[in-house]
């Protein structure tokens, strides 16, 4: 077999019978456990451009890069020297620093609904506090969100949410509260009819959305949709909120509202803003922002907020990313596309992409919504993603995540994952 076939996993079986008894699942992170497919984690060694290393030497694929942030593949050296560079003044200081502000105006260049913003070390932190936000610039406490639309793991939004909890059926979690999801409307993505119906009835602080979600796997939003939203928005004295950790400096420079051309009132970043390095952002315009402490009254703060490593692994993030580089990772991302439709044939697959976003929905159907995701063949494509693994490529394990092809997939990595995907279907479908 190919370079990759997973001719032994002894090192990371060994790995995982430790992690299990000090770490819940063995993870960090829910997803990372492939519990979803059926295996057991792979523990990784070291990774290079579009290629990771697990610690029995199997060379993968990698379409997870680390679930978006590596736009630029693993351990890009122009990262890697602004994170040396950064570490070697000291790692984090409590006080301001050059970079910050230098990151701030970069953002704002490229996003312009963004005029101000305010670092987290999240994506989580950043939508807790972008609802805050949402709620003390309106006065009023409910939102509204989509099924399957997955906003990290806050109390109040963990009502149908995506990612791990969808892999994990989850209709929400033990141990949040009911009175913190009460606030919270679930109205389905794509759902015209619903979205009308919802704003008709409730007077939402925010409609918060994914504008291509990617956690439910990769549903774009349908024609004029995110039009609608913003519109219902202006009509009810809604905010309208883009969560856009996954498809913000990804989609385009400015995100899906520079590709859709919909302009929400607060956005939320995270992934590709922190270059790989833990860092996330909310933002939107002055008169929101200037109500962020300590311009204004709504408290919100962070230790490791705008970590100077952070910072620097997303400027140089961020610096590298101009219109080639856009043009170029959207093409690579309908190669791969053609390439896995070709692979699939005849079978009932559905391969869905936006630039550098894709997910396979084993699926008669389209997907348009949770609903439509939630009913693909799961055994299916966990059987197909084992079958991948085994062939040296290292899909999303789960069919509720969008595969993230970097700028460091070339030719070469694309023809083994076709070869790959070709011999996985006929193996399982
Ligand atoms: C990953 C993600 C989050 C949460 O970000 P974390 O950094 O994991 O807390 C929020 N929203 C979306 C759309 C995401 O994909």
């Amino acid at each position: 077999m190919a370079a990759g076939a997973s001719l032994t996993d002894a090192r990371s079986a060994e790995l995982y019978r430790r992690a299990v008894r000090v770490l819940p699942g063995g993870v960090n992170s829910p997803v990372r456990a492939m519990r979803a497919i059926g295996r057991d984690p792979l523990f990784v060694q070291r990774a290079h451009g579009a290629e990771l290393i697990d610690v029995d030497g199997n060379r993968y694929v990698d379409y997870v890069c680390s679930w978006g942030p590596l736009i630029h593949g693993h351990a890009h050296p122009e990262i890697l020297a602004a994170i040396a560079d950064a570490a070697a003044a000291g790692t984090t200081f409590g006080a301001p620093t050059a970079g910050e502000v230098e990151l701030a105006e970069e953002v704002a260049r490229r996003v312009p609904s963004v005029e101000m913003l305010r670092m987290t070390s999240s994506g989580t932190e950043a939508a807790m506090s972008a609802i805050r936000l949402a709620r003390a610039a309106t006065g009023r406490e409910k939102l509204l969100k989509f099924a399957g639309a997955y906003h990290g793991h806050v109390d109040g939004l963990l009502a149908q949410a995506g990612s791990g909890l969808a892999t994990q059926a989850l209709p929400s979690s033990p141990g949040v509260p009911a009175a913190a999801t009460a606030n919270t409307l679930i109205v389905d993505w794509n759902d015209a009819e619903g979205v009308r119906a919802a704003t008709a009835e409730h007077e939402f602080a925010a409609i918060l959305c994914e504008p291509y979600p990617a956690n439910m796997g990769l549903v774009p939003p349908a024609e004029s949709f995110l039009e609608l939203l913003r519109e219902r928005a202006d009509a009810t004295g809604a905010l309208l909120v883009f969560d856009e950790v996954i498809s913000g400096f990804r989609l385009a420079a400015g995100g899906a509202q520079e590709l859709t051309g919909v302009t929400p009132d607060l956005t939320i970043m995270g992934k590709v803003i922190g270059g790989g390095l833990p860092a996330a952002a909310y933002g939107g315009p002055r008169s929101l922002m200037e109500l962020v402490a300590p311009a204004g009254a709504v408290y919100q703060a962070g230790t490791l907020s705008g970590n100077p490593l952070a910072v620097a692994a997303g400027l140089a993030t961020l610096r590298m990313l101009d219109d080639a580089a856009y043009a170029h990772l959207a093409a690579r991302t309908e190669r791969l596309a053609a390439g896995l439709r070709e692979a699939a044939g005849d079978r009932p697959v559905q391969v869905v992409t936006a630039p550098g976003l894709l997910t396979v929905f084993f699926s008669a159907e389209p997907v348009r919504d949770y609903a439509g995701a939630q009913a693909c063949d799961l055994e299916g494509h966990a059987a197909w993603c084992r079958a991948l693994l085994a062939r040296g490529v290292y899909p999303p394990p789960s069919q509720f995540e969008a595969w993230f092809p970097s700028l460091a997939h070339d030719h070469e990595h694309l023809e083994r994952t076709f070869d790959a995907a070709a011999a996985a279907f006929a193996e399982v479908l």
